[in-house]
């Protein structure tokens, strides 16, 4: 059974005028600074072009160190601004009024998404630009808790008759660089710019070179929304001529990262100049464990989706599973018959189940991959063939038969291929899942209720899910264990990201 491929090689008509516009014009994007759009001093453009056509559908600007200074001047002197004296009530209705925003402009958003990312239609449309709203009503909550403590110091100098009162606040860290990776553009952005504004922050804001399209949008609908100018910037360009300039930059007071863990570590030197406060969410190599007496009829399309999902761009995505040797057979044949099952095709047709990877260079990386477990005499249950007339589709791809060592089974592919292997006992499967260098996630799949909790406390990573796989939303944090990263996105944590405690101590 082959995939089948839907408008190979043609753009759907869009539904929206907005999108309908930008593929008539192809137009330059510009840098948002202060409030409005000005050209890069750069001079700078990059061709940003649809994944499934490989059609050019925007340029986007190159901000150089010129540029990055103009827009962290400008996030600074926003912090003394009107939006340093409002009241968490106010900036609280002013997220609300974002998310109803990107309530009005859904289809616009979704659409832009697709184009630019390859992404099908459902993900963008019922997951991820629906959670941007959701990201932004929930930091709209956590704006109105920001309290501190009052404290009770036992401090016995206080001169005669006075008494020591002392209590802590939290404040705004500052000037927040958010960069930002390609994989799902607008929710990884959502993450971030919700608590740094519920916080009182500035932003400047760094999104893909590959998918920068709805980072733009995204900041005028929050400055529509009310947030001052100044607050919300976005320098669009590549990694090494405006990331690392920003990552580095001496007005930034803290970095939240979103992407792969070379470029981590990356920032986390050019960060330690000015000892910059750094988070960072990162790869990972997620495993599913499949146990005996899972139900297979939850877990099979559970963990084919958890693999399949946007075309396994997806940093939790569960590219390994281990699987009781019992039935082994069963949930590794109906993964890969669901893999040979899905429409594969361009994003706007709203059949489509899966779309292209991002990019030239990330179906070849994925290529070398495949080619390498395939030289290791791995068996391919499905899939493993690049496809299409054009864009960069690779097929659902199931791998069986490789070691924990080879490149395929212990290494971020970052596309829609699953390594399965069977195994006797659990604390195999535990030995195995651990073993890894990421700690992002992972899912256990049974139904025994000790057995689910133990494993759950075993594994090594931020997140353990349940018989379910890639269940996200605003309360529940998401972050990483080791090479996985530092610090959590989303849910109440995630605002100590983005604030500072200051203690006060009073002889009054
Ligand atoms: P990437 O690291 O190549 O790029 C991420 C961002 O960093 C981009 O905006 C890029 O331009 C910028 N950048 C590149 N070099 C830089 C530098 N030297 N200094 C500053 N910025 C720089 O990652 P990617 O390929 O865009 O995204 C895929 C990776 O992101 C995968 O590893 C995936 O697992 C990870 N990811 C992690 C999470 C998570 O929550 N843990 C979520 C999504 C994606």
């Amino acid at each position: 059974m082959t995939n089948a491929i839907l408008n190979d090689g043609v753009i759907p008509e869009p539904q929206t005028q907005a999108v309908r516009d930008l593929l008539a014009t192809t137009p330059d994007k510009q840098l948002f600074i202060n409030g409005e759009y000005c050209s890069p001093k750069s001079g700078q453009y990059l061709e940003t072009c649809d994944p499934a056509t490989g059609k050019i559908i925007a340029r986007i600007a190159n901000a150089n160190q010129t540029d990055v200074d103009n827009a962290v001047a400008a996030a600074q002197q926003a912090l003394k601004g009107p939006w340093a004296t409002m009241t968490p009530m106010e900036r609280s209705m002013i997220l609300n009024r974002i998310a109803d925003l990107v309530d009005l402009h859904m289809d616009e958003l979704c659409e832009l998404e697709v184009l630019d990312q390859g992404k099908p239609w459902f993900v963008a449309r019922w997951a991820e630009v629906p959670a941007v709203a959701g990201q932004f009503r929930f930091f709209a909550g956590q704006a109105l808790t920001l309290d501190g403590n009052t404290l009770n110091p036992s401090v016995n100098y206080q001169p005669e008759g006075k008494q020591v009162h002392a209590w802590t606040v939290r404040e705004p860290v500052g000037v927040v660089a958010a960069i930002t990776p390609w994989n799902s553009p607008l929710i990884l952005t959502a993450m971030k710019l919700a608590p740094a504004l519920a916080a009182g922050c500035t932003i400047v804001h760094k999104p893909a070179e590959l998918t920068s399209l709805t980072a733009l949008r995204l900041a005028e609908l929050i400055t529509e929304a009310g947030v001052p100018p100044g607050v919300m910037n976005v320098v669009t360009g590549d990694g090494a001529q405006c990331g690392s300039v920003l990552a580095s930059h001496a007005g930034v007071d803290k970095v939240a990262f979103t992407g792969s863990t070379a470029t981590g570590r990356a920032i986390v030197e050019a960060s330690k100049q000015n000892l910059t406060r750094v988070t960072l969410e990162l790869g990972g190599k997620s495993p599913a464990i499949v146990l005996p007496d899972a139900d297979l009829d939850l877990a099979i399309p559970g963990i084919a989706n958890g693999i399949f999902f946007n075309g396994g761009q997806v940093c939790v995505a569960n590219s390994r599973t281990y699987i009781h040797r019992s039935i082994f057979d069963k949930v590794v044949e109906g993964i890969a018959a669901y893999g040979a099952g899905l429409k594969v095709g361009h994003g706007l047709n709203q059949d489509t189940q899966m779309g292209p990877v991002v990019s030239a260079q990330q179906a070849q990386k994925i290529e070398q991959y495949i080619k390498g477990a395939k030289a290791e005499g791995a068996t391919i249950l499905t899939g493993g063939e690049r496809f299409g007339s054009a864009g960069t589709f690779i097929q659902p791809t199931v791998v069986t038969g490789t070691s924990t060592t080879s490149p395929i089974h212990c290494q971020e592919v970052f596309g829609p291929v699953i390594v399965a292997e069977p195994y006797d006992d659990i604390n195999e499967a535990l030995q195995w899942s651990n073993d890894n260098e990421y700690g992002l996630a992972a899912s256990v799949w049974t139904e025994n209720l000790s057995t689910a909790h133990r494993l759950s406390r075993q594994i090594q990573a931020g997140t353990v899910w349940i018989n379910t796989h890639s269940m996200f939303d605003p309360a529940m944090p998401i972050g990483g264990m080791k090479n996985s990263g530092y610090g959590r996105d989303s849910g109440k944590q995630a605002m100590d990201n983005y604030l500072e405690w200051k203690t006060v101590c009073a002889v009054l």
